[in-house]
């Protein structure tokens, strides 16, 4: 990213915002580079909108500064701001014609001549047939397209959408995923997006930067937050982790922990500092990297994979996958995801087996932080109090 013009660059630089003693968001430094799409992503209440209404300026910040490209926008109110938000309530205005709704930034500014920019815009959001209608004949995600073409048609800098998708349902959600993804590549305008839902962040950020309790928890693209997380809070969060309470036996390129009476290898790359140094790991897999044999099969695995063994408890057929849970020496509650290609029919709950995987697909993470961190269990997810 050092070669992209730095140019329009958002810039936040030890950003906060306190209520009280409530720490909102904490002291904050980020880049959202020029013309990426980049999502801040967390639970409810760990300060993702607080930070979005800063950028914005309907928020003013405790401390810090915010930055579009060269210009300190701090003290500049909302409307001066070359900045424009979608809201998920599309707020359109009832009484006007999607083409009027469209067209009201630019009347509002003076702007005599409209149709050119706004037909522009209605092709955009693909809305043509629709450009004479009220906002009520539209379905929530056509309203939907029509707020981002209303913010569009400004030309700003920077798009700001607070849970766009919010209101919609899943189908449609995944849908709009797609087209806000290809309206930001079309228009090439710096777009941040703020949701809750990991699969959404990851669809369509270039950058994701997970929040959790007023701090930015880990920035980086969709697949490397999930290949390689950095705190069990983004194991967990970003899908699904199986997190393997383990201790260092030796150090080098490769890692060896024992766990569970086993050993286990893991690449030095993809482990946090705290575990080159030794005592107690986290040995973290995804469930999609592990396959699972009957153990009268264990013979067959090949030589070099780590290798757990357990005893199914539970097993889910979900069409594409099955996905299985295993308790074991190393671990209760193992999940495995095992895609269905052969099915083996005596993987079944009570069936002995061995999970088995390449090592080059474990991680490992300092043990001092909670395994739960980031579950939907976790208090640090469901509640705000914790964070301050
Ligand atoms: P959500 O997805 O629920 O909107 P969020 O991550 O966007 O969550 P924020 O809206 O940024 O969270 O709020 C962060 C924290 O700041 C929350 O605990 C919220 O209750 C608190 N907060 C926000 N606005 C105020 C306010 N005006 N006064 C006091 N506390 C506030």
């Amino acid at each position: 990213m050092t070669d992209k013009n730095t140019g329009g660059d958002v810039r936040l630089s030890g950003i906060s915002k306190s209520y009280g003693s409530f720490h909102a968001v904490r002291p904050l430094d980020l880049t959202i580079p020029q013309g990426s799409f980049f999502a801040l992503l967390g639970a409810s209440g760990c300060g993702k909108t607080t930070t979005l209404r800063m950028i914005a300026g309907l928020e003013d910040p405790t401390t810090g500064t915010v930055f579009l490209g060269d210009r300190d926008v701090t003290d500049l109110p909302p409307y001066k701001r070359p900045v424009n938000t979608v809201f998920q309530s599309y707020a359109l205005f009832p009484h006007m014609t999607i083409s009027e709704n469209i067209a009201f930034g630019l009347r509002r500014r003076g702007i005599k001549t409209v149709k050119p920019q706004v037909d522009d815009m209605i092709e955009l959001v693909q809305l043509g047939e629709h450009a004479h209608k009220k906002p009520h004949q539209l379905s929530g995600g056509q309203q939907q397209r029509v707020a981002v073409a209303r913010a569009l048609i400004n030309h700003p800098q920077v798009l700001l959408l607070d849970e766009p998708l919010g209101a919609l349902d899943l189908k449609l959600r995944r849908q709009m995923q797609l087209e806000l993804k290809r309206i930001q590549t079309e228009v090439g305008i710096t777009f941040v997006h703020v949701t809750h839902d990991q699969e959404e962040a990851m669809t369509m950020a270039d950058q994701v930067a997970v929040m959790n309790g007023g701090r930015v928890e880990q920035l980086g693209a969709p697949a490397d937050l999930y290949e390689n997380p950095q705190s069990t809070f983004v194991a967990n969060f970003l899908g699904t982790s199986n997190l393997i309470e383990a201790e260092v036996a030796g150090t080098g390129a490769d890692i060896t922990v024992t766990a569970g009476g086993g050993t286990l290898k893991l690449p030095g790359d993809r482990c946090s500092a705290a575990v080159r140094t030794g005592g107690k790991v986290l040995v973290g897999v995804r469930p999609e990297k592990i396959s699972l044999t009957h153990a009268d099969d264990a013979a067959d695995i090949a030589d070099g994979r780590n290798r757990v063994t357990g005893r199914i408890v539970e097993s889910s057929f979900i069409g594409v996958s099955t996905q299985y849970v295993v308790d074991g020496p190393a671990g209760a509650g193992l999940q495995v995801y095992e895609q269905n290609i052969e099915r083996d029919e005596r993987l079944r709950p009570g069936a002995e087996v061995v999970l088995h995987w390449n090592p080059a697909h474990t991680f490992g993470l300092d043990a001092a932080q909670s395994l739960s961190a980031g579950t939907m269990g976790d208090a640090g997810v469901e509640t705000v109090e914790d964070a301050s």
